[in-house]
């Protein structure tokens, strides 16, 4: 049974200090609220937070079909997602969704895009001295080893980057408070800007959440696989798969076991979920 989250606008997590918070109205759909960015406001209004350090961390969600299909049974993404300070549609179909049903977004914002997108931008911030400065990243997530692999790629291809950590925390890390102490510790000791989460969804988003007021870093990235694609450990769809819209299909394939059976339950759910959204507009 289909139940679409009620999310009262009055619980949405926005420092009313910061400029980046002045925007725009969100978009309300599929039980959550969405900001209908592009890319390039989706990057500045990270690298706005970065320059004036909010009260509390900033959490960045990319809802893709798969986190609309859990968020309408997962009480505890729900409450991620509202501790969110920006969620970005990073799959195509909600964005066609989102256009079918009235409520337009201006284009996807993946966070495998978003990522790199914020490092190639981070170099022409303002530091409000007028210095140069590196914008310093931690990157938490993916397996032993990758990270550190990614680190000297994104060292390599973007100078205005420091990766001041990485950490790969073992299997079941986070039901141990002894271990998610230590992560907050390690990226406390290092004071990162950005915190990259690859630890995959749901729980990049409960981790951020439950940890929201104890994290230094003052955004954090829930982007999936991403510290793999910037290793080069996961390779993303060609191009043309991906202006095909079968950047899905590639990645099923390229991990079938673990994905197929998600991607069947997925595509039975979200057009459940569409039509009910639908049916409840229409009734309005
Ligand atoms: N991962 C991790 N720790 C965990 C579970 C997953 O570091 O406890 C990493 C995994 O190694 C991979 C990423 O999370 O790098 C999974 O990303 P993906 O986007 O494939 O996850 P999904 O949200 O699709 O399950």
């Amino acid at each position: 049974m289909l139940s679409l989250i009620q999310t009262p606008p009055s619980s949405l997590n926005r420092p009313s200090e910061t400029s980046a918070a002045k925007a725009h109205e969100r978009t309300r759909l599929f039980g959550i609220e969405i900001d209908p960015l592009t890319m390039s406001q989706a990057v500045s209004r990270v690298l706005d937070w970065v320059k004036e350090a909010p009260t509390k961390c900033q959490i960045v969600v990319t809802p893709n079909v798969d986190h609309i299909v859990q968020l309408q049974t997962n009480s505890g993404l729900q409450q991620a997602y509202r501790q969110a300070g920006l969620v970005l549609a990073d799959g195509w179909p909600v964005v066609t969704a989102a256009g079918w049903l009235g409520k337009p977004l201006p284009e996807r914002v993946p966070g495998s895009d978003l990522v790199p997108a914020i490092f190639q931008a981070a170099p022409t911030r303002g530091t409000g001295t007028g210095e140069a400065s590196k914008l310093r990243v931690f990157l938490l997530g993916a397996a032993p080893g990758v990270a550190d692999r990614a680190a000297s790629k994104i060292h390599a291809q973007w100078p205005g980057v420091e990766v001041v950590g990485t950490y790969s925390p073992p299997l079941g890390f986070e039901k141990s408070a002894a271990e998610c102490d230590e992560i907050l510790a390690r990226i406390d000791a290092v004071q990162p800007e950005v915190l990259v989460l690859g630890l995959g969804a749901p729980k990049q988003e409960l981790w951020a959440a439950k940890f929201q007021d104890r994290l230094t870093a003052r955004v954090a990235l829930c982007v999936g696989a991403t510290i793999d694609f910037l290793a080069g450990e996961k390779k993303r769809a060609p191009r043309w798969m991906q202006s095909l819209k079968l950047e899905w299909l590639h990645r099923m394939l390229s991990e079938p076991k673990r994905l197929a059976k998600r991607y069947w339950h997925d595509a039975c759910v979200f057009p459940k979920v569409v039509w009910t959204e639908f049916c409840q507009r229409s009734a309005r």
